[in-house]
């Protein structure tokens, strides 16, 4: 969501005359977009502001000026603490006020002083915002924003607020322009995308399933994708959606977080492990090819030798195609930051190295899978090498294939002839006839 949340700020400035530019020091504004999830990518801003401050400085020599502004959650979370910290930045805003950018700005040019805006505005944001722009085949679209489960490690329902729903219309508005522009991917962006329930026609709401069969009519849109999801807010629709709905890929992101029922228990999360494999199940019945990531955290207060066993069981189990996975980090105002039973940081590394090294092979055993198959892939940007281009299989693995610039932005049948760590490489049927492939 932050890329999604820059790239909206890009257009706020844009409308007002800014340009992007390459290099920081040739910027008359810089702006941070910050996370606060966990204190290590907090505490990057202070170091970025470090690096910033500087530039500022020669900028002044030269008798320009540079507005630096610190903006997304870290902004929300510590508000007038980062003009304490960092007195030469001009502006702090929070990610649900960034449409007003450009009466901050002004009011800056005006006047010496720092302006800071944290405030939940009643009215949101995406009414203000100028239409969005595509940048490529592929685009987000955010249609929910905020969080009430509160999960006792999580910061996300303070910084980004209660949860709220951007109505069916304005969102399937939004997926049609983007349509016509040449966008043939959207992925619904939410901190809990599932809870979705937008205002609809005639006093109707919609839940996320709806609002994917009706995007799914969309002609130009030939895939859609959603992150992301809270296990416990699966309801049957949406996994009937996931059979139903040829347009929605076959990989979803669902964080289980652990797979002890005592810690999900302790993270108030609302679904134990076994929920989560009963729940596997069903989408498994469903869309029979889904493929699944999840997010993992380690070391969270109170976890047990016999805890952390119950994670690497379930992950086994379950066979995850790709994983995001943490130690856990206290964050300021949460619950279980307080918590009796603080993991010591030895022992969450020895286990994220544990664990990191079984979901790494899943991911392999997954790639290697892949091998011989063809797979519709998504061609979004050129290669690193001449003549190469990267697209995305519908799991969401990178695709590296040999072909020309005629295939960027274009979905294309490619026969997968290696699976590696973090990619595919893929050629076209033609060029890997199978029978070869298989002999070879
Ligand atoms: N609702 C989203 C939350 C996004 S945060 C979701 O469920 O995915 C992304 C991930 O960061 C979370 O899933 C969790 O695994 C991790 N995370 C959140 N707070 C954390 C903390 N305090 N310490 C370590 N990891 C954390």
């Amino acid at each position: 969501m932050n890329v999604y949340d820059s790239a909206r700020m890009a257009d706020v400035l844009a409308a007002l005359g800014y340009v992007s530019v390459d290099a920081p020091e040739d910027a008359d504004m810089v702006i941070l977009n910050t996370c606060h999830i966990r204190e290590k990518a907090a505490e990057k801003v202070y170091s970025e502001l470090g690096r910033l401050r500087a530039l500022k400085e020669a900028r002044a020599k030269r008798g320009k000026r540079m507005v630096l502004a610190v903006a997304g959650c870290v902004a929300q979370a510590q508000g007038d603490e980062i003009i304490r910290r960092a007195p030469f930045v001009d502006m702090v805003f929070g990610p649900q006020v960034y449409h007003r950018l450009g009466e901050m700005a002004a009011r800056i040019s005006r006047a010496a002083g720092s302006e800071i805006d944290t405030e939940f505005p009643a009215e949101p944001k995406f009414d203000h915002l100028p239409e969005i722009k595509a940048s490529g085949p592929s685009a987000f679209i955010t249609v929910q924003e905020g969080c009430d489960r509160f999960c006792t490690f999580c910061v996300v329902p303070y910084t980004r607020g209660a949860e709220y729903s951007r109505p069916a219309v304005d969102v399937l508005a939004e997926a049609a322009g983007l349509a016509r522009h040449g966008v043939l991917e959207i992925t619904f962006l939410g901190q809990n995308v599932n809870a979705y329930r937008g205002e609809a026609e005639m006093g109707e709401s919609w839940g996320l399933a709806r609002l994917i069969s009706e995007a799914a009519k969309i002609s130009g849109i030939e895939r859609i994708r959603y992150t992301t999801s809270y296990p416990a807010e699966m309801d049957d629709d949406l996994i009937a959606a996931h059979g139903r709905v040829e347009k929605l890929m076959p990989f979803l992101h669902l964080p289980v977080q652990s797979g002890s029922a005592k810690i999900l228990k302790a993270m108030n999360r609302r679904h134990d492990a076994d929920d989560y494999r009963r729940l596997v199940e069903k989408l498994r019945r469903a869309r029979p090819d889904i493929a699944l990531s999840s997010d993992f955290i380690v070391g969270f207060p109170g976890e047990t030798d016999d805890d952390f066993k119950a994670t690497l069981k379930l992950v086994e189990e379950t066979g995850f195609a790709h994983s995001y996975s943490f130690k856990y980090s206290p964050r300021p105002g949460t619950p279980a930051a307080v918590l009796d039973g603080q993991v010591e940081d030895a022992l969450k590394s020895e286990r994220l190295f544990e664990l990191q090294a079984l979901l790494d092979r899943q991911r392999l055993a997954f790639n290697l899978s892949c091998q011989g198959r063809v797979m519709a892939v998504l061609f979004e940007r050129r290669g690193r090498r001449p003549g190469q281009l990267v697209g995305r299989s519908p799991y969401m693995q990178p695709v590296h294939a040999s072909l020309t610039d005629d295939f960027l932005g274009t979905i294309t049948e490619m026969r997968i002839t290696d699976g590696f760590a973090n990619s595919l490489q893929g050629a076209s049927p033609e060029n890997a006839p199978e029978t070869e492939r298989l002999t070879a």
